[in-house]
């Protein structure tokens, strides 16, 4: 079996509505989906986080020559030919980005060839996954008590339809941020609730916002600092009770090791279509486990990196672990994606908040090629 081609699906949606978290409204979702090819016919889908032409680029000009004629079996062997390959460049960045798609298509290519599904061959549990419900951002059209008010009837939404767990975005100004919590633990007493600031307080403020996340009993404080602030994640970690949580902006075994050595996390955030694909997310997982920290992956694209998040959470180990085990949740985010809600001709189902595996061979996922296309940007449009 050999790789004859990668091709690149650089997508762009615009929104109807504007939304907004604490760096920046998006107007639009982009993502970028790739497509190996093998010489019988196999094609393996991978899906990056990040900037879509940047990586169309690197994937086009870098990667895609070095893997032409390659064993899409051998991803181990592969993965470290990429890395050392451009080594000097893809330590961070971009360039892993497309490393990490490449990866997961390798290892649905994998699951196709061997007719098994790729939960399977990472030896994860084929219980249906708990999920919890990312949305909640801010609208840019209203003024704060009105967006609250909003905010809050968005979330009975996914309670409704069987979330037990709201992950809602905090991070806009700290007055906001109190009353946004303080109202949500309200108005949902039974629910599981996470906050995310995406890296927006400094150290005084995040222990400020992190009290009253504990008094209201929040289930984790997502990036509460800069990503790249391990040392102060510790102090934080020291402080407050609520577990802390980050690493969506983080990559390899190299950069969670930053993580692991310090002890900044309760929980790990690696995300498999930016921290280095399937192949990278085992050994990420395994330093967690030795850092005593829990893993639960950032996911907030299309359902290929679902899939992967899904098929990787099968099998994670809980930390310390215990008869009554502590469930993992995979994030589905709920914002506005017509991408996402129309290319996939089969996926794994969500009902009811819980994710239900399929036993398709490879990730599960089947891509409409003709549906993806109105979708597909022209590169010498802005990113
Ligand atoms: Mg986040």
């Amino acid at each position: 079996m050999k790789i004859v081609d990668i091709q690149c699906f650089p997508l762009r949606t615009d929104l109807s509505r504007a939304i907004g978290f604490s760096q920046w409204y998006y107007h639009a979702k982009n993502n970028f989906v790739l497509k190996v090819v093998c010489d019988d016919g196999t094609v393996g889908w991978g899906e990056c986080y990040g900037p879509n032409l940047a990586i169309a680029a690197s994937v086009e000009h870098h990667f895609q020559p070095l893997l032409i004629g390659k064993d899409p079996l051998q991803n181990e062997v592969l993965w470290n030919f990429m890395w050392c390959a451009y080594c000097d460049f893809n330590r961070y960045g971009i360039f892993m980005a497309a490393i990490s798609g490449i990866d997961i298509a390798l290892w649905d290519i994998k699951g196709k060839a061997l007719n098994t599904p790729v939960r399977v061959l990472l030896g994860g549990s084929s219980e249906p996954l708990p999920c919890y419900a990312t949305g909640m951002y801010y609208r840019d059209d209203k003024p704060e008590a009105e967006m609250l008010a909003e905010l809050l009837d968005e979330a009975a939404t996914y309670v409704d339809a069987g979330y037990t767990f709201l992950k809602v975005k905090v991070g806009k100004n700290l007055e906001f941020d109190k009353e946004l919590i303080a109202q949500f633990r309200k108005r949902f007493p039974e629910s599981k609730i996470a906050a995310d600031s995406n890296h927006a307080y400094n150290y005084k403020e995040a222990i400020s916002i992190g009290k009253v996340l504990e008094a209201n009993d929040y289930c984790w404080f997502e990036e509460p600092l800069s990503p790249e602030n391990y040392a102060d994640m510790a102090r934080l970690r020291k402080v407050l009770s609520v577990p802390i949580a980050a690493g969506e902006c983080e990559q390899t075994r190299y950069g969670f090791e930053r993580f692991a050595s310090a002890r900044s996390l309760d929980i790990f955030q690696p995300d498999i279509a930016y921290c280095g694909g399937i192949t990278e997310f085992q050994k990420i997982n395994a330093l967690a486990s030795a850092a005593h920290a829990d893993v639960v992956p950032h996911c907030w694209g299309l359902k290929i990196n679902q899939a992967a998040a899904a098929s990787a959470i099968s099998m994670v180990p809980e930390n310390p672990g215990r008869f009554e085990r502590r469930q993992v949740f995979l994030e589905v985010d709920q914002t506005e994606h017509p991408i996402r809600d129309t290319i996939f001709s089969t996926a794994h189902d969500v009902i009811d908040g819980k994710l239900h595996f399929n036993d398709l061979p490879g990730l599960g996922v089947i891509i409409d090629e003709s549906a993806m296309e109105p979708f597909v940007i022209d590169p010498k449009v802005k990113d």
